[in-house]
């Protein structure tokens, strides 16, 4: 085969790949879809790694050495990446997210440490190509250390760790990585020590510039991260001038820095906010303490409200997701609806602790996607709502956002149960949400809490519908 017809070949499978990665985001964004275009996704880089494997001239220099070191890495990487996915549960999905996010960190990282070397025994230094060696270094590498730290915290095996000065000692670090980055960029011929200081001084700083950010606030730095990935990897991109690893790196990029945005805006905070403040740690403020009485509901009494009602709208939050209790409210959905009750769901946008992760634990239950309503919509219907169900869910039905302006969630926007006839709060105990702040919705006249594991309590309920 002539090298133009190998080339050509790889360029269309490049474009085909980069196709199937922007229809592939596309198909993600409806709940029906996004199996396909994950799947979709997926081919397209099969196709991008098989054609880079076959057609790539630069890979025969021995290549019965690359294809052995390529297809073990392949294997290795395959096996473990597919018993994590299988293994994973939805709950741990966000470290899972952190931790294949800073692999793909390191790789850019590594790209860089591997182009510069070989710029540096051909003895080709060109500034741009030098700039963007260094750039996909220092980002890959803040991107790789700061997703690790990320990935440890969600697993509760590092602590929050914030110390005195910390973000002075973090502006020097940038600075200085900067600095060095352009004196490099600069130089004739920069000797490796420098590649190694500058990469030295990303890895700390990503460290440290994920250490003090209070662990439920990782998902927002994760989804930042991401997107400091896909910028890296689109430097690799350039680097290679592969369009398809420049296309799929400008999309995890911009991706990353959509969610982070929408992330934040639906929590009404900034991203300075998330970054430098201690969002559900001790420093939270608003209304704290005894807010007045609670009352109780037992499960007969709250089947009997539910099984009587015109309308009921379940408002599922992060507890839903730990008691693994989707099956069972689905269950419960379907008792009523024989009965003649009108069911859905009032889904907040950040209720979990990933965007959409209701809509994914519903869909996994089978929950037919139109029964899912979005919460402007759900809003407006409450009036007419008899019952209104919040299934471990504590921030996103907080009333504070609305009316306790000293509060850390105020402005946020929330889901108005209180507009219902009723309120049925399942939870555990008193214990507070992602945000730490006392919910004075459990205090309020229409509420009755129903105390318990979520699933435990849905089944109590399911049984108690079907003796009525
Ligand atoms: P919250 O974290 O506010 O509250 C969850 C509640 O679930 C807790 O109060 C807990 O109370 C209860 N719970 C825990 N386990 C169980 C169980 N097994 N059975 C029953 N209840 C249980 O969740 P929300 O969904 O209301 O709010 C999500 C929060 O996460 C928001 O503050 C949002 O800003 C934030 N967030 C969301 C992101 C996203 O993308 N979705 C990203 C980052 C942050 P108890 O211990 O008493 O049972």
């Amino acid at each position: 085969m002539t090298e133009l017809l190998q080339n050509s070949i790889l360029e269309i499978c490049y474009l085909i790949a980069s196709v199937t990665f922007i229809l592939g985001l596309k198909m993600l964004s409806s709940p029906d879809k996004a199996r396909k275009g994950n799947l979709m996704a997926a081919y397209g880089m099969g196709l991008a790694i098989l054609a880079t494997i076959l057609f790539k001239e630069e890979l025969s220099s021995d290549k019965m050495l690359n294809y052995g070191l390529i297809l073990g890495g392949l294997v290795v990487g395959t096996v473990i990446g597919m018993r994590m996915a299988l293994k994973v549960k939805m709950t741990a999905m966000p470290q899972m997210v952190s931790f294949f996010n800073g692999m793909g960190g390191a790789c850019a990282a590594v790209i860089s440490i591997v182009e510069f070397d070989h710029i540096s025994h051909t003895g080709s230094f060109e500034m741009g190509m030098l700039i963007v060696i260094i750039l996909g270094l220092i980002i890959g590498a803040v991107s790789f250390a700061g997703s690790i730290i990320a990935y440890g915290k969600l697993e509760g095996k590092i602590g929050d760790r914030a110390f005195p000065g910390g973000q002075i000692i973090n502006i020097a670090l940038l600075i200085a990585i900067l600095g060095l980055g352009v004196y490099m960029a600069m130089m004739d011929a920069p000797t490796p020590m420098y590649l190694y200081i500058v990469l030295g001084l990303s890895l700390l700083y990503g460290i440290l510039f994920v250490m003090p950010i209070g662990g439920a606030d990782m998902p927002v730095v994760i989804s930042l991260l991401n997107s400091f990935t896909g910028v890296a990897a689109a430097f690799g991109g350039f680097l290679y001038g592969n369009q398809a690893m420049l296309t799929g790196g400008i999309l995890v990029g911009s991706a990353g820095t959509i969610l982070t945005v929408l992330m934040c805006t639906a929590m009404n905070r900034s991203l300075t906010n998330v970054i430098i403040g201690s969002f559900g740690g001790s420093a939270a403020g608003g209304k704290d303490g005894e807010q007045g009485t609670i009352k109780e509901i037992t499960a007969t009494d709250a089947a009997i409200l539910l099984a009587y009602a015109n309308k009921v709208s379940v408002v599922p939050g992060y507890g839903l997701a730990v008691a693994q209790a989707q099956h069972t409210v689905h269950n419960l959905e379907k008792l009523l609806e024989d009965k003649g009750v009108d069911f859905n769901y009032a889904v907040h946008p950040v209720a979990g602790r990933m965007p959409g992760h209701m809509n994914v634990l519903l869909a996994e239950a089978d929950v037919p996607y139109p029964k899912l309503q979005e919460m402007e919509d759900a809003n407006g219907d409450m009036a007419s709502t008899d019952v209104v169900l919040v299934i471990g869910a504590n921030d996103v039905v907080n009333p504070a956002a609305e009316n306790d302006p000293s509060s850390p969630i105020y402005g946020m926007p929330i889901i108005k149960a209180l507009d219902a006839k009723n309120v049925i709060v399942m939870k555990r105990s008193m214990g507070k949400g992602y945000a730490g702040i006392e919910n004075e919705l459990f205090f309020h006249d229409k509420n009755r809490m129903l105390f318990g594991d979520a699933k435990d309590s849905l089944e109590k309920l399911i049984a108690e519908v079907k003796n009525l």
